[in-house]
């Protein structure tokens, strides 16, 4: 449980009576004494104090404001400033936990997807089927993760919950299009579009999602000219952007140097579109790698250069824990987004509590069941501390 979450501001006892008192003190002092602002009404005063009917006042109009009686020159007493408490964070209800143990040795789930809506295929997802998806994430204790966040083991979700990262290949019209052709204001049916609507009505359920764009058209028919500012704006809105090469290459038929060519050029798109953005991975066209396997992730041409922390495979299973000797983000695993594919591990994470990560809620700390202790890559832990979970 995260410690921030149920902390309350604690309130000094009978500190609000105190302030309130010193408050009317003060008013009647100043009322009583004229001293204000030098309005004091003569005839009030003289009137009231001479026993006079108020007919008979003289109205008495000082040039320049009543005079200061010499006790005005007293200065006030100082009022200690009260304490300003700070609005309490209100702990918001987590939504569904997976009710498990936790088990941050556990698998990872990075779903694939392709087309969203139309008639639902190997490479497409109905819109139902999607918003089906994202509500089985929700009431199963998954919540997105950024891609950035699971390769770090930077994971920071209340307990209980299991990560997951989402992926849409191919830079399609149906992941990101915009209403009226207005920068910013995304289709409602798109992915990003349904994502952000989900996650508004899910708090704690974050529209995180990593979009791998192919070179030089993403999003077609997006025109050319919000190009730039669409990338800048998914990053802008938590989503991160991945490479998937200039046209969709099959990297299994290419020169070493054609290899360096079309995942360079979409990282230079991707780079000029976006400055500082630092393209932390590359999914696999077709899931196939080039021959020479490190240039997939590393490599130059004219000048562009890129280094990736991870590549997406096409299939065809959980992803190891960060913190598992398992973990080989070079070869990213990933399950297809399918109702076949669904359906089999989410029925494996059930059945077999153990395969799934599930969150101790501190992200400084890494929850290893005792019995998979020899899974644990300690180099992986960098600050954080171990903490055993007993158990099968
Ligand atoms: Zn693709």
């Amino acid at each position: 449980m995260k410690a921030g979450g149920k902390r309350r501001a604690r309130k000094r006892p009978g500190s609000g009576v105190i302030w309130m008192l010193s408050i009317v003190l003060i008013a009647i002092a100043l009322l009583a004494s004229g001293c204000e602002d030098g309005s004091a009404e003569p005839g009030e005063e003289h009137g009231d104090r001479a026993g006079l009917p108020h007919d008979d006042v003289i109205e008495i109009r000082y040039p320049g404001g009543a005079p200061r009686a010499p006790w005005c020159e007293v200065e006030e007493p100082r009022i200690e400033e009260p304490e300003i408490l700070e609005p309490e964070p209100v702990a918001e209800d987590p939504g569904p936990t997976s009710g498990l143990p936790p088990n941050e040795l556990g698998s990872v789930i990075v779903l694939m997807y392709h087309d969203i809506g139309g008639e639902e295929g190997e490479w497409r997802r109905t819109h139902d089927n999607f918003w089906g998806d994202l509500e089985y994430l929700w009431e199963n204790g998954y919540r997105p993760v950024t891609l950035a966040s699971y390769l770090s083991g930077e994971i920071d979700l209340p307990e209980g919950m299991t990560p997951v990262v989402l992926t849409f290949d191919d830079g399609l019209s149906s992941h990101l299009a915009w209403k009226d052709g207005e920068v910013g204001n995304s289709k409602p049916d798109t992915a990003v579009g349904m994502l952000l609507e989900f996650s508004a009505a899910h708090p704690g359920f974050d529209a995180h999602a990593v979009f791998y764009v192919n070179s030089p058209r993403p999003f077609h028919p997006m025109p050319q000219e919000d190009v730039a500012e669409s990338l800048q704006w998914l990053v802008s809105e938590g989503f991160e952007i991945g490479n998937h090469t200039h046209y969709h290459a099959n990297l299994g038929n290419l020169s070493d140097e054609e290899v360096m060519r079309v995942v360079a050029l979409t990282e230079a798109m991707i780079t000029d579109s976006v400055p500082d953005y630092r393209v932390q991975s590359l999914a696999l066209p077709y899931g196939v790698l080039p021959r020479n396997r490190e240039l997939a992730h590393r490599g130059v041409f004219d000048g562009i250069s890129y280094d990736y922390d991870a590549v997406l495979l096409v299939g065809a299973e959980p992803a190891p824990s960060p913190f598992s000797v398992r973990f080989a983000p070079l070869r990213l695993p990933r399950v297809r987004a399918s109702s076949d594919e669904l359906e089999r591990w989410y029925a494996e994470m059930q059945q077999n509590p153990l395969r799934r990560y599930v969150s101790d809620g501190d992200p400084d700390t890494v929850a290893v069941p005792e019995a998979w202790a020899d899974r644990l890559d300690e180099d992986a832990l960098g600050s954080r501390s171990v903490r055993w979970i007993e158990g099968e």
